[in-house]
């Protein structure tokens, strides 16, 4: 896992009526293996703060630092996970979590390649579905596989693009748990967008909240208290 660093981040998209300021000022650190949230109201620009923190685009003013590396392209380093996961239909859910290993450059057999996204795949309840396709799974089912899909390659920096957030509240509870087990396992960094308090309190170490757009950080605390 390595630390996230945004220093002086500052972001605007350029449109038809001119520039939209959207970040404004971000300074945040998060320590490796830490766990954030990032809350804020519709539009005031947390998923350009992942994008931002992926290298998928880069910010007009400022830096963003993963692992002492300042940020700027894409990063194999990076996972990432969204509301509404993109699986393949045509592969099966072993080999829609299999990708990553087959793009990112690593040297690992194909036999090692399988163990590791079986390890995942157990990990999070989905070993006797692997060879199913997609469309035969859940919304919660298809969530795991896409999870297990972002850190298969083991990389230092997990981003949660409000993962949880088209699920009902059951299996939305259920994923959490599912997330705190990945995580006493896994080593990553983790960054969640969400709107729902109750899960940043659940998942995170620390909450970050935002203003309105232009965001800037209106406050951050630790959502709950240090260990004795
Ligand atoms: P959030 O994730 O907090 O809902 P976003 O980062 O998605 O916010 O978007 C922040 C603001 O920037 C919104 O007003 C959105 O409409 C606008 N926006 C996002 N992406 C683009 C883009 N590619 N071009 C222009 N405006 C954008
Ligand atoms: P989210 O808040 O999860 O990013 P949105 O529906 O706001 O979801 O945005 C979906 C995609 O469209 C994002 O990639 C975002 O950057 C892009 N987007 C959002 N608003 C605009 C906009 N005004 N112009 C161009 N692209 C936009």
């Amino acid at each position: 896992s390595a630390e996230i660093e945004l220093r002086a981040v500052t972001h605007a998209y350029r449109t038809e009526t001119g520039p939209l300021p959207v970040l404004r000022h971000l300074d945040v650190k998060m320590p490796p293996g830490s766990f954030t949230a990032f809350v804020g109201p519709s539009g005031c620009g947390k998923s350009t703060l992942t994008k931002l923190i992926a290298g998928l685009m880069r910010p007009d003013e400022g830096q963003v630092w993963l692992g002492g590396q300042m940020v700027r392209a894409p990063r194999a380093t990076v996972g990432m996970a969204f509301q509404n996961p993109v699986l393949l239909e045509w592969r099966s859910i072993l080999s829609n979590v299999l990708l990553p290993l087959e793009i990112v450059p690593n040297t690992l057999s194909r036999a090692a390649r399988l163990d590791r996204a079986r390890e995942l795949l157990a990990l999070v309840g989905l070993s006797e579905f692997e060879e199913k396709r997609p469309s035969e799974l859940s919304g919660g089912m298809r969530q795991r596989a896409s999870l297990c899909r972002a850190l298969v390659h083991r990389p230092e920096v997990l981003i949660l693009d409000e993962p949880f957030g088209a699920l009902d509240a059951f299996t939305r509870e259920d994923l959490w748990q599912t997330m705190a087990r990945l995580r006493a396992e896994e080593r990553f960094t983790a960054v969640l967008i969400t709107h729902d308090l109750r899960e940043s309190v659940f998942l995170a170490d620390e909450i970050v909240v935002m203003s309105a757009r232009p965001a800037t950080i209106q406050y951050r605390m630790a959502s709950r208290l240090p260990a004795a």
